[in-house]
């Protein structure tokens, strides 16, 4: 059975500019090499998302106000678009229904069955109910949690970004059918300065990891605190953000998670068979981002990595393999050893 990839080229309209980091091109690279690849992946334009869908999550001025700035781009500060990170851009409210109705459709695939569907444009977690933050306008991840938890008794939102999944999380504290689950990089040391084991409330988990962590203690950390959060909320269906961006080659933050350990974690949430809306997410090396999805997707696919695969790919954008060669080891396995028992104690304490 082919799996539903939900795309349309007008999600590359979703740009800030040619010199913010949040770069169309991983997208286009990435679809290019699936093309020739994957097959099995059924490419369907999602549409637009509506107003009737946009309002689950998000407030009726804002939606009006980014309506508006998508014509008039300008900053309007009490919405988050400023010069720096969110930058008004002409056609802007359509580039971001356009990747939002991706998960809404994704969402609907798995309400009506599917076991897993795509959508990489996706996974724009930071967004807030009236605030635009983090390069993220609409939370299409949040509204396909929302989506699936008219249907499903318990939804789990699983990200592996290194930021943290806030706009999710704050969104959710009004679901309670839905759980976050989040690691990233410490709040200490990362944009947006949230994300603590004792935050939110019992269907709120945080999994801080310091600056400099190696991707096996980064990875072993995941796996046992995403074991534990399954256990305890008994999920019926996933919402999966991949952002790569906890990448050693990532320019915004500090991890040093190999690529082959980051796709590990994506292996740990595929053998929890349960239903999974895979979206993308942050991830600013070019070089890097299109090989870790297409590594992603594949292993969601249950496909064989093979590196050959990658050859399909114009020699300049530098993929070569899905592994990297000899990445650092037990770099901070201690404190983080320290970070997983805190975390653990937080949920045997819901019990
Ligand atoms: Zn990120």
């Amino acid at each position: 059975m082919p799996t539903p990839f939900f795309y349309h080229p007008r999600m590359l309209r979703y740009s800030f500019g040619s010199r913010h980091p949040l770069n169309p091109e991983r997208l286009r690279r990435t679809i290019d090499i699936l093309e020739r690849i994957a097959p099995e992946l059924k490419v369907v334009d999602p549409g637009l998302a509506e107003d009737s869908e946009l309002l689950r999550i998000h407030s009726p001025d804002y939606i009006q106000a980014v309506r508006q700035l998508s014509v008039e781009p300008k900053s309007q500060f009490e919405y988050g678009f400023s010069s720096s990170d969110n930058p008004a851009f002409e056609g802007m409210d359509e580039a971001s229904r356009a990747y939002t109705g991706g998960s809404v459709c994704a969402a609907q695939s798995i309400v009506e069955g599917e076991p897993l569907a795509f959508n990489i444009a996706g996974g724009l977690h930071h967004a807030m109910r009236s605030l635009a933050a983090g390069f993220c306008i609409f939370n299409d991840v949040a509204l396909a949690c929302v989506l699936l938890a008219d249907h499903f008794e318990r939804v789990l939102y699983v990200d592996i970004d290194v930021h943290h999944g806030d706009g999710v999380q704050q969104i959710a504290l009004e679901h309670d059918r839905i759980s976050t689950f989040s690691i990233h990089e410490h709040p200490e040391s990362l944009w947006p300065g949230t994300g603590h084991v004792s935050e939110g409330d019992e269907n709120t988990f945080n999994l801080p990891i310091p600056a400099g962590t190696s991707g096996d203690v980064w990875k072993e950390a995941f796996e046992r605190a995403l074991n534990l959060v399954v256990d305890h909320v008994q999920p019926s269906a996933i919402v999966l953000q991949m952002g790569t961006d906890p990448h050693l080659t990532d320019p915004l933050a500090h991890l040093e998670v190999s690529s082959q350990d980051w796709l590990g974690a994506v292996r740990a949430v595929k053998s929890l068979h349960t239903p999974i809306v895979a979206t993308g997410g942050g991830g600013y090396n070019i070089l890097n981002v299109p090989r870790m999805w297409v590594g992603a997707i594949l292993t969601l696919l249950d496909r064989k990595l093979e590196d050959e695969l990658l050859l399909v790919a114009p020699e300049e954008w530098g993929l070569h393999s899905f592994s990297d060669a000899s990445p650092r080891r037990g770099q901070n396995a201690l404190r983080v050893q320290d970070i997983v028992v805190d975390f653990g104690q937080r949920i045997g304490s819901l019990k």
